[in-house]
């Protein structure tokens, strides 16, 4: 038994020929029939001569065991429109041969203002060797090391913003994806409802396709992929980061302008003497401009309207009626069907009535008639205008996928011989944590627990590993002090120009091309240059 083929990269400046083989784990063998093992990931397949494994990101290529996918580097030169052009003709090259191509055209060198990313960078796991890319860097004049490596992430889930006010399931709701439970309903926030999807306990606490279904799902999520999910007593969506929510089949168009009561506090000035009442109908707060307090302060005569539903304060009433895809998040077609009878001792044949919905989506003009009844008519073009302003204050919706994965475990001694060290260094605010060069919030309390918006990252940024699990890539930037106060692997730190030479120090598994992009995804700030640590 022999162990992997080097892949013919050199090690840092000045190793010795056998330097990767000196380095690289003992684990990745040359099994018999030309299989090699990878052990990337737990499952650790027996790859045969020009087969892939199981998750498609490592294969055996003429003995040698690679990563298929590029590493993505950023580089801040490509934001300028000329060089755009002049880098889209290196395409996914050899790291060596886009390195030389680059320093040709630049006359500089090509590590200047270049982020390597864990974008296709490998890993092992559990993270038995030093992280893949461990790149010494110089910003604004202080030694920086950023430690780059692929997360296995068995813990983690996506936190899903859907910019809507139709009526999605109850609240604790399980959802659903090609039948089988990936997530639930959480709180609904203000415009828009939540999903939790993915977790632990989806993708190794149930049954296999349980956890195959999950990961699948999370990865198109994160990748910027459509999923369409069920809600259990509530309505089928597609979701896709980016890009407007589908609820049963029609695709949302507006984020409410604010609750019912907030639209007639906002509008309150511009329907006075347009209309003798408004109603804006909302699941959640129903607003009714002559009890409203911004209708007191108008001196807005009481118009007689009784309202269904339970009164909180004067002019905002809750459940109307059922929450459902009509007017304003409720089940109602009909406006009218949320009134009473008008109180007669104060209506007024001739009042005149508006009812809208929080997006302005649902309008309707109503003049009462001598039976205090009230009958529709044509919507005065002024209070059309009106209307057609709630419109137009109302947002794109938009479907919003977050990350959240736990760095806290094994990832930590990629980057450390003392874990512990670098989860306080981040708490301390001495590492910024990015993924694949965008800004990630890193959760208080205990652990290393993360969340990052999957439009910030480049595409194609998640993988999966049928343990089943996500990969995720993770960068940690500090002062090289620092790094090598919190235990780092100092010995593995290597000059961004070499990095970029000889791609990862390992060579087994190590990815052999590169993708350049721009950074300017999000408007993320430069990773480098990033408070804390030279702010
Ligand atoms: S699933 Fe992928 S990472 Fe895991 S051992 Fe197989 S090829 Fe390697």
């Amino acid at each position: 038994m022999t162990h992997t083929q080097s892949d013919g990269l050199p090690g840092p400046e000045g190793a010795s020929p056998n330097w990767g083989m000196e380095h690289a784990s003992l684990r990745n063998e040359q099994m018999a029939g030309n299989k090699i093992e990878c052990n990337a990931c737990p499952v650790l397949c027996q790859i045969s001569k020009g087969r892939a494994g199981a998750c498609d990101r490592y294969a055996n290529r003429d003995g040698l065991l690679v990563r298929l996918d590029p590493v993505v580097v950023l580089q801040q030169s490509l934001l300028q429109k000329d060089t755009h052009i002049q880098d889209s003709k290196l395409g996914e090259l050899s790291l060596r041969e886009a390195t030389q191509i680059k320093a040709q055209d630049h006359e500089a060198t090509p590590s200047h203002g270049v982020f390597v990313t864990g974008v296709g960078s490998s890993t092992t796991y559990p993270d038995y060797k030093p992280a893949p890319f461990i790149v010494a860097s110089q910003s604004r004049g202080v030694d920086m090391v950023t430690v780059v490596t692929e997360g296995i992430f068995s813990y983690c889930s996506l936190k899903v913003k859907i910019d809507t006010d139709r009526y999605l399931g109850p609240e604790q709701a399980a959802v659903r994806c090609q039948g089988e439970v990936v997530g639930h309903v959480t709180t609904a926030e203000y415009g828009s409802q939540m999903f939790s999807l993915g977790g632990v306990h989806h993708l190794t606490g149930g049954s296999k396709k349980e956890g195959r279904i999950t990961m699948n799902m999370m990865q198109a999520l994160g990748n910027r992929d459509a999923v369409e999910v069920q809600v259990e007593g509530g309505s089928t969506v597609v979701l896709q980061a980016g890009q407007a929510p589908i609820v049963n089949g029609v695709k949302e168009q507006r984020m409410r302008v604010g609750c019912g009561s907030a639209a007639i506090g906002i509008f309150a000035q511009q329907w006075l003497g347009l209309c003798d009442e408004v109603v804006v109908v909302d699941d959640h707060i129903t607003g009714v401009l002559s009890e409203h307090q911004a209708g007191k302060c108008l001196h807005i005569r009481p118009s007689g309207i009784q309202i269904k539903g339970r009164k909180s304060t004067p002019g905002r009433y809750f459940q109307v009626a059922n929450p459902g895809t009509g007017w304003g998040g409720t089940d109602i077609e009909d406006p009218l069907s949320i009134l009473d009878a008008w109180d007669a001792d104060v209506a007024r044949p001739g009042l005149r009535l508006l009812m809208t919905s929080t997006t302005g989506e649902h309008a309707a003009w109503y003049v009462l008639d001598e039976q205090l009844q009230a009958q529709e008519a044509t919507m005065p073009e002024a209070v059309r205008q009106v209307v057609d302003r709630i419109g137009e204050n109302c947002e794109p919706s938009m479907v919003s996928v977050l990350f959240l994965g736990g760095a806290g475990g094994s990832l930590r001694a990629g980057i450390t011989d003392n874990p512990v060290l670098l989860t306080r260094a981040i708490k301390r605010a001495l590492v910024n944590v990015t993924c694949g060069g965008a800004p990630s919030y890193v959760w208080p309390g205990g652990g290393i627990t993360i969340m990052v918006d999957v439009l910030r990252m480049p595409r194609g940024s998640f993988g999966t590993v049928p343990t089943p699990a996500i990969v995720a890539p993770i960068e940690f930037t500090m002062r090289l002090s620092d790094y090598k106060a919190l235990g780092g692997h100092m010995g593995y730190v290597r000059s961004l120009d070499d990095s970029l030479r000889h791609g990862a120090w390992h060579t087994d598994g190590a990815p052999t091309q590169v993708r350049w992009e721009a950074p300017s995804i999000g408007d993320n700030p430069w990773p480098l240059d990033s408070p804390p640590m030279l702010g």
